[in-house]
């Protein structure tokens, strides 16, 4: 990548953060910096681990498991929902943005990172046009193992423990200011509710080190802090009780519809398993 092509003057679609990675890590991260209103956009290649589960029973909130896939694709659905972007691609690089490209003073949209994406759509008005170069202010890496593309950071620790990962503390820091890595990729152990919770805990570190309002993300029954003579505080929402009736009747029908077939999609296994 070129000092030009990274430099503040292109226009270029620039996002709060870019999250690499849509499995259970990247996706769960995604919903909680979309819901703090942080413009985020998840580029995912499609080859999620979880994909080759046969029966996910120990993920939290299904009694009697739930499909791998089916789980993925709420999960997608639910980072629409926050509002967050995604497309079909595959991130081939990320590298710091350095300032003195340009005039030596801070980029105005306050990116840190420049992300090539080699993506497959062909719809030229899908959110993230323009995005086979973005810039970010956060770059949360979640690839399992695949860490090729952080090369043009410099700073980033790699680990080889016969597969790679990314070297960070335990919210998921890396050590490079505004970028992150979740789930696997930052060791996690290799259980689908535990690399979900990573990403949602690396997003809310996202959201501590910023600077937007934060507090937690909590839907709180009216009254929950402002009759304790307490302001809502930020992340938060009072909801009453119309309010709390319509949504719950909204996610009874979707859910009822969701679960009315077995996924469509095939079993996937082991690729050395395939013909
Ligand atoms: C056969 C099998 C069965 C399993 N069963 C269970 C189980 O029953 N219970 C359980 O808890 N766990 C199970 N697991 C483990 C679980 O699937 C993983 O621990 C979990 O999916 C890891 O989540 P992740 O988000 O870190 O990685 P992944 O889910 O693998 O997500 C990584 C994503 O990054 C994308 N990606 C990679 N590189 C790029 C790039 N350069 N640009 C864009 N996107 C990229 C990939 O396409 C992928 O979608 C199983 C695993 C396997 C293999």
């Amino acid at each position: 990548m070129s000092g030009d092509e990274t430099s503040a003057d292109q226009e270029h679609d620039s996002r709060d953060v870019v999250v690499v990675g849509g499995g259970v890590a990247g996706l769960s991260a995604a919903v909680f910096t979309a819901r703090q209103g942080l413009d985020t956009l998840v580029v995912d290649s499609g080859e999620s681990i979880l994909r080759r589960n046969a029966r996910l029973e120990n993920f939290p909130g299904f009694p009697l498991g739930v499909d791998a896939r089916r789980l993925l694709d709420l999960l997608a659905e639910q980072t629409e929902t926050a509002g967050a972007d995604r497309i079909d691609g595959r991130v081939t690089r990320v590298a710091s943005i350095d300032s003195r490209d340009t005039d030596g003073s801070d980029p105005a949209d306050g990116a840190r990172f420049a992300v090539e994406v080699d993506d497959d759509r062909d719809d030229a008005d899908a959110p993230g046009d323009r995005a086979d170069l973005l810039r970010a202010r956060h770059v949360v890496a979640a690839t399992k193992n695949e860490v090729g593309y952080l090369d043009g950071v410099d700073g980033v620790g790699i680990l080889d423990r016969g597969k790679s990962y990314v070297d960070t503390d335990e919210r998921g820091r890396t050590g490079v200011d505004g970028l992150y890595a979740a789930g696997r990729l930052a060791e996690k152990p290799h259980q689908a509710a535990v690399c979900a919770g990573h990403g949602a805990e690396v997003a809310v570190t996202l959201l501590e080190d910023d600077d937007v309002p934060f507090y937690h993300d909590w839907v709180t029954p009216e009254g929950y802090f402002t009759d304790r003579g307490r302001e809502v505080p930020p992340g938060c929402e009072e909801i009453d009780a119309d309010e709390r009736r319509d949504r719950e009747a909204g996610a009874l029908d979707a859910t009822r519809e969701r679960f009315a077939e077995p996924h469509a999609d095939p079993q996937e296994t082991h690729p050395s398993l395939e013909e």
